[in-house]
């Protein structure tokens, strides 16, 4: 093992970083909820971060932290959700010039955001095309900083802000429901977790149709799948990354999956009895608290509700549904 795995003094250096520049969230709670589940529940709601989700944490600390001959030339990341977003913003609050690698049939919506945030566009063809590919050429013609979705120490570590602060505002946690995709969320809130509240049970949460991480946790080596189907689009990811996957292997407690339906019950919860929006993808943690995953009774419980990005039409469509 040769790569230095990044430490929760990493996450305090990214909460410096940090401070003053993302939103502290709030953590909301539910009587109703926890009346239902005889649990004292928490959720963290970066769906009220900037950009709508957590992800802003990792994007910011991760340029923030390069030289000036790398932000004079500017970054890259690719991405049609929340990370091109998350580095659109970043990058232009650090004037640094930013350039995402979409599909050219990302949603509108998502494309505007971006290019809202002053983001050069470059498009693709997802059927014919690799977007790792055209990043990497660009990065290397034009002498640009790839800023990698999730496997990059200086992302785990900021997205692990957000726990560092659940946990200040909460005090200790019995159990932590965190969603899971390419895993830099999950690590950097286990950093986080296993420094400040070593007794807290830590989950990822994963869609029933995307279990790479349930399947790679269990062999013990990164396992790849195909393509997922799920609704919870933010974690579709088909593997784990050489630096997440490490660190949730050795401090998980375990990962668990959820199903669309239940994911689409729990949007339906928060927009109903909570009046907040979440996207599907961020409702993965809360899925597996609501449908008592683990035995709950008693507990005080975390849950990270990661993002709040939806499609309008899309949404009212869930909400409508069952
Ligand atoms: C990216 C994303 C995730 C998954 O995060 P990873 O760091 O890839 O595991 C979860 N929820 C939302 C809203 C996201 O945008």
């Amino acid at each position: 093992m040769s790569a230095a795995l990044p430490t929760y003094e990493d996450v305090l250096d990214a909460s410096r970083v940090l401070d003053g520049i993302a939103h502290r969230t709030p953590v909301l709670a539910s009587t109703t909820l926890n009346d239902r589940l005889g649990a004292q529940v928490f959720f963290k709601c970066e769906n009220l971060q900037r950009i709508g989700a957590f992800k802003f944490r990792g994007g910011y600390n991760a340029i923030a932290r390069l030289g000036p001959e790398q932000r004079r030339a500017g970054v890259v990341a690719f991405s049609s959700g929340n990370h091109a977003q998350a580095v659109a913003l970043a990058a232009r609050m650090l004037g640094v010039a930013a350039t995402i690698v979409m599909p050219n049939d990302a949603p509108r919506a998502k494309r505007a955001a971006t290019e809202g945030y002053g983001a050069r566009i470059i498009d693709y063809d997802r059927n014919t095309e690799d977007r790792e590919a055209i990043a990497l050429d660009l990065a290397q013609k034009e002498g640009l900083t790839l800023i990698p979705p999730f496997d990059h120490p200086h992302i785990i570590a900021g997205q692990g802000t957000a726990v560092k602060e659940l946990l200040e505002d909460v005090g200790g946690l019995d159990a932590l429901f965190v969603p899971l995709g390419g895993g830099g969320l999950l690590s950097g809130s286990l950093l986080a977790a296993r420094a400040i509240a070593p007794d807290c049970a830590v989950y990822g949460v994963e869609p029933e149709a995307g279990d790479d991480g349930l399947q790679s946790l269990r062999k013990g080596e990164i396992v790849r799948i195909g393509p997922p189907q799920s609704i919870a689009d933010g974690a579709v990811t088909q593997y784990l990354g050489k630096i997440t996957f490490p660190i949730i292997r050795d401090q998980v407690r375990d990962i668990l999956t959820v199903s669309d339906a239940q994911l689409v019950a729990a949007m339906q919860f928060f927009a109903e009895r909570m009046k907040i929006v979440v996207e599907p993808t961020g409702c993965l943690g809360a899925a597996a608290a609501m449908n008592q995953c683990v035995p709950m009774k008693g507990m005080r419980v975390g849950v990270l509700l990661s993002g709040g990005n939806v499609d309008l039409a899309r949404y009212g469509q869930h909400l409508q549904a069952g």
